[in-house]
């Protein structure tokens, strides 16, 4: 991959760019969080996201493409940037380009927080290299602590190993905090939420349930399939007495658990029962280059397309500017006015 284009030496950018004039959206949060989808190729196909008859289409641009706007976005003050999909372990050269962005700084001149969600299928030998790249954090989305219901929700079989051997090796190679992010769907694994408390503590991961949200390719969700907050806090402390720690901070979408002992970490995000949209300070790339404000946006901004007609890196940061400018202030799920968004989650990228 050749090095990152001369007319973005972010230092430069870096340097000129004062913190008040960081991305802010219309309501004031800054916007220091890109999600960069860089495939929505799957080797999975989990019920609640896909129908499974997709075929073989799958959009993803060059390596050379997603550092460029990933640079950009640095340059106007993202500070973390999370590679998402699909599942982005599918690129064949996706540890060069964990190291090409492990090299941009931030406008204050720090290490970025290089950050990935995998679904760990193939990660057991990829997680070294990752972390020699530069990578700093790992979130592996497991939705199921036993293999039959885990190979029911992914429709792959003998997966469950393979993630928990890919776990492992995350932890082995230091790319700590392990996360483990599972979608709870009642009647489906909320039967497994004991046992992904279990999970944490045995293999010190920090387990993170997320509450179901309408983002499936088909219609199944329904408010009744999720399980809302405080039944998960109750399940949890009849498991074990529970004890809340402290966010990390203000943006951070997890309520954060331990228990009585200081075993294990849960995190909880709740978007549907408890809405976090207040400190929202997320935008997204789609593996095709469309900017996403928001997860549940009804539109996309093409900015790849601005790219490839030449667009200069000052037209295409005030272009940027202009669209967070739209950024929504909140989702509407559960409410009259919602509508599905414009797109599923596998093609935007989490
Ligand atoms: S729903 Fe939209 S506004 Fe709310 S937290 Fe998610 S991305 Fe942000």
């Amino acid at each position: 991959m050749s090095p990152v284009a001369p007319a973005l030496a972010l230092d430069e950018a870096a340097v000129v760019l004062p913190k008040e004039e960081r991305l802010r959206d219309p309501f004031g949060r800054a916007i220091t969080d890109l999600r960069l989808s860089v495939t929505d190729r799957c080797n999975y196909r989990c019920v609640y996201c896909r129908t499974g008859n997709e075929g073989s289409q799958y959009t993803e641009l060059s390596g050379e493409d997603y550092l460029r706007m990933a640079g950009l976005f640095v340059s106007l003050g993202v500070e973390k940037i999370r590679l998402t999909g699909g599942e982005p372990l599918l690129r064949n050269d996706l540890v060069e380009l964990v190291r090409e962005l492990a090299s941009l700084r931030t406008i204050m001149g720090e290490p970025l927080d290089l950050a990935l969600t995998t679904n760990g299928h193939l990660l057991e030998p990829l997680a070294g290299p990752l972390k020699a790249a530069g990578l700093r954090r790992i979130t592996v989305s497991m939705d199921a602590v036993e293999p039959e219901t885990f190979t029911a929700i992914t429709r792959v079989p003998r997966s469950f190993e393979r993630v928990l051997a890919g776990v492992r090796a995350a932890k082995q190679a230091g790319l700590e905090p392990v996360k483990v992010n599972c979608v709870l769907l009642r009647g489906f694994n909320d039967d497994q939420i004991e046992g992904f408390a279990e999970l944490s503590r045995r293999e010190g991961v920090v387990v993170r349930f997320i509450e179901f949200m309408p983002l499936g390719e088909d219609q199944s969700w329904k408010p009744e399939t999720v399980v809302p907050i405080d039944e998960l806090i109750d399940r949890l402390h009849s498991f074990r007495p529970l004890v809340e720690l402290p966010r990390n901070a203000a943006s951070e979408t997890a309520r954060r658990f331990t228990f009585d002992d200081g075993v294990g970490e849960i995190g909880i995000i709740a978007p549907v029962s408890r809405p976090f949209c207040g400190h929202c300070s997320r935008i997204r790339i789609t593996s095709d280059g469309k900017i996403r404000t928001c997860l549940f946006s009804q539109d996309d901004h093409d900015l790849y397309k601005k790219m490839m007609r030449g667009g200069t890196n000052e037209e295409l940061a005030t272009y940027i500017r202009k669209i967070v400018h739209q950024k929504e202030k909140r989702h509407h799920i559960g409410e009259p006015e919602f509508q599905k968004p414009s797109r599923s989650m596998v093609h935007i990228g989490g």
